[in-house]
This record gives structure tokens, C-alpha cells and sequence, in this order.
């Protein structure tokens, strides 16, 4: 601007160079007689000084008068300016697409800003950045801090601390001493941006921490998922190590070393989403007390077959035909201390159950009677056989044969009388026979 304006004023004695030659033609003829042709150069004269006048009037008197530049007004206040109107429109121009571009909407500067010339004296000195002038000074729109939730703009505060510290206020409730890490699973982004003042947002901070809280039940609900390492006791079970002893029966075992539970801190990482928990993984252990092993001798010896198993099988097959107890005979005891089977003659006798044979012969009333003593001491009779086929002392297996079905003895038939004894009591097999 400051050129142009040099550059003019030194065009101006060039313009007085080129009247001066007119101007000494025309005295060279005011020396002669006045003449019809004189007046007419007179009147050439005056139009040629007439023209010199307008020249001047027209070079010279914008560069005599005040500069002027153009000056931008937001609402009557002038906040900078530019050297020509095209520079300032075009100004307001980009202010205008910015603003229309960041508040998502057609936004039109045409009532808020406006461009006049100024004396350059009278101008702000403000050149530069106007265009962020105008839009940080338009009056219904602010920069603010948005939050946004999957895309959409919810909440508009003066300052990004704003906004950070209210989440940060509803992640602290979900904080404890053992919180690892704390996430908003939600989509939430924070973005400095032009609001108008007519925008959609909650502008409190509160009404809008109330909405985000995990628990409002509004569409804006925060999920928040915490991250806790958990220490606790935990018993170690101590394991059971045997050994084999070949020197004792199989179902024998000896306890040589208790078993001792040990003690161990396990850590464990707890995932709770809202406060509530959510999943567990074991993240250590770190075993303080080891547990001590419970140590058992355990038997492998086999038990030889004419053992007793301890419970007593039918001796033979057949008819109960008389039963424990009091009863009316034709002959002998009304006592009865066995049971009777019937059956006939020549039918296997077998050994209720495992033991050592301790009678074998004639007895007085059973006829040809076998006596086994079995391991807990108790007796059993097997009477009233025709034939024998064990001897005193041999040891028989249960199920054994050891005799052949007869009516010896005192009886009315062919069967098996068969007692147990305990302690030399006779009881009722019937609740023994299985
Ligand atoms: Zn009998």
C-alpha cells in the first residue's frame, strides 16, 4: 500500500512537464497582432489549462487526501483490517464456512459481521488471524469441549477438565486400593469445537454425571469395567503316597505319616463390569506352607480261600422247612436251635463260609454233623448228613463241599439242619444268610 502510494507521488512532476510546452507556444503568439486566429488560440489556452486543473484535480487529490483500508465489524466492533473490500469478504467468507462446518449447519455472518472503508489512522492495527477473531467473537457460538457418545455430541463444558473430571468422579466410585485398571467400554471422545448456543447438549456438568452413572437406566448409562488383583489363603491338600507291603494282607494298610494341608497366597485378577463381578483368573500362588504327604503301608498279600469273608451264604439248596426257634414237634426239642432245609438225599453241603473244620463225625441227635470255626469265632452245624467228605482240622473256603444230604440223627426227613453259634449261643441264621 505504502508503495503504491510513492510510486504516484512520483508520477506527479512528470504531468507538469508534459503542459510546459503549450504553454510557451502560446506565448510566442501573444506577441503578435490579436487576431480572430489570436482568440481562437486563447481559447485553446484556457480548455488546455482547464484540462491541466481537472489533471491535477484527478492524479493528485486522492494522494493528498487520507488513506483508507477496510475495516471488519462484529456487531458495530471493529476487530481488524484488511487493504482491500475483496480481502475482507473473502475473510468472512472463510470465517463462515468454518463455523458452518464445525456446528454442522448452514451458518450465515451476514447480520454479525460487516465491511466498511476506514482511515487508515482510524483502523485496528489487527491484520492478521481475523478470521479467528470473528469466530471466536460471533456472539451465539462458543469453543467448547464436547463429549461425544458413539459419534453423537451429548454434553458441551467451557474446559476439557470440565468434562475429564466428572468422568473421572464416576470411574473413582468403581476405584478401590486393589483396582488395577478402569475402563469406559462405552465409545467416548472428547472434541474442542464450536457449540452454538442453541445446540442440543447438557451444558451441566452435573445433570450430565447423573445420566452417565452405570446405574441411571438412561441411554447414556456408562459401562464401566474395573480390573482388581485379589490376594487370599488358600489350604493346599496334601497328597497320599503308599507303599507296598507284600508282608500284609491285602485289605490291611498302616498309616506311617499323617497328611498335613498346606498354606498358600494366591493372587487372582477379578473383572467386574458396573461393580459387579464378572470373571476370576488365577494370576499366582505362592505356596507358604507346603503341605506334608499322608504316607500309607498298604498290604498286598492275598487272602488264602478258606478265609472268612465274615458273612455266611445258604448251605444248601432247598425248602426251609423248619424255622429258628420255639416250635411243636412230634419228636425232640421244642427249642429249635437251627434251621431246617430240605432236600434230598445225597445233595451238596456246602460251607456257609470260610474256617477250619472242628468236628466231623457222629453226634448225639444231629447224625453225621461237620463243625467249622470260622476267623470272628463264631460256629456253624451242618447235621443229620448221610456222608462226610471233610476231616477235623482241614481248613474249607466257602461254598466248599463238605458233606452230602441225609436224614442221620434224630429226624422225620431227608434235610440240612444248620446252625450259628456265637460265643457258643445259637442264633437265628435266618438273620445271618445272605
Ligand atoms: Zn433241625
Amino acid at each position: 500500500m505504502k508503495l503504491d502510494y510513492d510510486r504516484k507521488r512520483k508520477a506527479q512532476p512528470s504531468a507538469e512537464r508534459a503542459y510546459s510546452a503549450p504553454v510557451n507556444c502560446a506565448q510566442s503568439f501573444f506577441s503578435g497582432v490579436a487576431s480572430r486566429a489570436h482568440k481562437i488560440r486563447k481559447e485553446r489556452i484556457m480548455l488546455l489549462l482547464l484540462a491541466l486543473v481537472v489533471t491535477i484535480v484527478c492524479v493528485a487529490a486522492p494522494l493528498l487526501s487520507p488513506k483508507k483500508t477496510f475495516a471488519l465489524y462484529i456487531n458495530g466492533e471493529a476487530v481488524g483490517s484488511v487493504a482491500t473490500r475483496d480481502e475482507a469478504l473473502l475473510i468472512v467468507e472463510r470465517a463462515e464456512q468454518q463455523l458452518s462446518q464445525e456446528l454442522g449447519y448452514e451458518y450465515s455472518l451476514a447480520e454479525t459481521v460487516s465491511v466498511s472503508p476506514i482511515n487508515v489512522s482510524d483502523a485496528p492495527t489487527e491484520t492478521v488471524g481475523l478470521e479467528e477473531a470473528i469466530i471466536l467473537n460471533v456472539p451465539d457460538v462458543r469453543d467448547m469441549a464436547v463429549i461425544e457418545m458413539d459419534g453423537i455430541a451429548i454434553g458441551a463444558f467451557d474446559t476439557r477438565e470440565e468434562v475429564e473430571a466428572m468422568l473421572t468422579a464416576i470411574l473413582d466410585e468403581f476405584t478401590t486400593e486393589r483396582t488395577v485398571s478402569i475402563t469406559i467400554k462405552n465409545s467416548i471422545a472428547v472434541r474442542q469445537r464450536l457449540v452454538g448456543d442453541d445446540e442440543d447438549v447438557i451444558r451441566d456438568a452435573a445433570a450430565l454425571a447423573a445420566l452417565l452413572k452405570p446405574d441411571s437406566g438412561s441411554n447414556y448409562a456408562l459401562t464401566i469395567e474395573s480390573v482388581e488383583n485379589v490376594t487370599h489363603w488358600q489350604a493346599l491338600p496334601f497328597e497320599t503316597i503308599y507303599t507296598d507291603d507284600d508282608a500284609m494282607f491285602i485289605d490291611e494298610e498302616t498309616v506311617t505319616t499323617e497328611g498335613v494341608a498346606g498354606d498358600a497366597l494366591v493372587t487372582e485378577q477379578v473383572v467386574f463390569v458396573n461393580g459387579k463381578e464378572e470373571s476370576r483368573t488365577d494370576l499366582s500362588t505362592m505356596t507358604v506352607v507346603e503341605p506334608i504327604a499322608l504316607q500309607i503301608v498298604r498290604g498286598t498279600k492275598e487272602h488264602p480261600k478258606t478265609a472268612s469273608t465274615g458273612e455266611y451264604g445258604w448251605p444248601a439248596d432247598g425248602v426251609l422247612t423248619s424255622d429258628f426257634g420255639y416250635r411243636n414237634v412230634e419228636i425232640g426239642s421244642s427249642n429249635h436251635q437251627g434251621i431246617d432245609i430240605g432236600g434230598a438225599s445225597g445233595q451238596d453241603i456246602l460251607a456257609s463260609d470260610g474256617g477250619e473244620v472242628i468236628l466231623a463225625g457222629e453226634s448225639s441227635g444231629y447224625g453225621l454233623l461237620v463243625q467249622i470255626k470260622h476267623d470272628n469265632g463264631d460256629v456253624t452245624y451242618y447235621g443229620h448228613n448221610s456222608k462226610l467228605l471233610v476231616a477235623v482240622g482241614d481248613k474249607v473256603a466257602k461254598g466248599q463241599l463238605i458233606a452230602e444230604m441225609g436224614r442221620t440223627g434224630v429226624t422225620s426227613g431227608v434235610h440240612c439242619h444248620f446252625e450259628i453259634r456265637k460265643n457258643g449261643i445259637p442264633v437265628d441264621p435266618l438273620k445271618h444268610l445272605k
